[in-house]
C-alpha cells in the first residue's frame, strides 16, 4: 500500500519519545552537525528559540567523545514534546499542522517514517503505519534521506557515547540522568 500521511495527523511532530530508555531521557529531532548550523540560522531569522544538544558521540575510549556525530532538536514543550518550528496557526496538504520550514527540514524528518531500509521497516508509532505497517511504495524521498544520514553517522571510533537528555514527563524525573552515558 502506498504511504501518505493520516489525514490532519502532526503527531510525529509532536510526540516525543524516551530513547532507548527512561533513563536518557526524550530524544528531540536527530540533526547531523553539518545541518547544525544551517537549522540554528533559520531559527534566528523566524525568530524562534530552539534548542539543539547532543545526541551521539565517539571515542577511542577515555572518559566522553572526541567528536559528535549527531545532536538533537529537543521539543519546546518542558515535557519535551513539540517541535518548535511547528506551525499551530496553519495547515500543511493533508491537513495536519505546518512545518516552518518544511522545505529545509532536517533529513530526519524527511526520512520519517522510515527507519530501516532493507528491508523496509516503518516506525509503527508513526499513525499511518498502525493501520498499514507493510507500505511499500510511495517511499523513495524517505528512502534516499535515510540513507544519507547511514553515510553520514560514519562510526570510525570503537566507544559510542549517547547523552542523557534529562527532560521528559514530571513523573518521570527521578529516572532520567543527564550528560555522556558511555553505550
Ligand atoms: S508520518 Fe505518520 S505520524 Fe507523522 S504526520 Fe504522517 S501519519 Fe502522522
Ligand atoms: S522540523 Fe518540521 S517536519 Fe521536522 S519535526 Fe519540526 S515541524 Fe516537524
Amino acid at each position: 500500500m502506498e504511504f501518505k500521511c493520516v489525514d490532519e495527523c502532526s503527531q510525529c511532530c509532536i510526540e516525543r519519545e524516551y530513547y532507548p530508555t527512561k533513563k536518557f531521557g526524550k530524544i528531540g529531532v536527530l540533526v547531523l552537525p553539518e545541518e547544525k548550523q544551517r537549522i540554528e540560522s533559520f531559527a534566528k531569522d523566524l525568530g524562534i528559540h530552539i534548542d539543539i544538544i547532543p545526541r551521539i558521540g565517539l571515542s577511542n575510549g577515555g572518559k566522553g567523545p572526541e567528536k559528535i556525530i549527531a545532536y538533537q532538536m529537543m521539543g519546546k514543550d518542558q515535557n519535551g514534546n513539540t517541535c518548535p518550528f511547528l506551525d499551530k496557526n496553519a495547515k500543511s496538504p493533508h491537513g495536519g499542522f505546518a512545518c516552518k520550514i518544511y522545505n529545509q527540514r532536517p533529513l530526519a524528518c524527511k526520512a520519517y517514517p522510515l527507519i530501516e531500509t532493507s528491508p523496509i521497516t516503518l516506525d509503527q508509532k508513526c499513525k499511518f503505519c498502525q493501520t498499514c505497517p507493510t507500505a511499500d511504495s510511495n517511499l523513495n524521498s524517505e528512502i534516499e534521506s535515510l540513507i544519507q544520514i547511514q553515510h553520514k553517522m560514519n562510526a570510525d571510533m570503537p566507544t559510542i557515547w549517547r547523552y542523557a537528555t534529562g527532560i521528559g514527563e514530571p513523573d518521570d524525573l527521578q529516572v532520567m540522568k543527564k550528560g555522556w552515558i558511555k553505550q
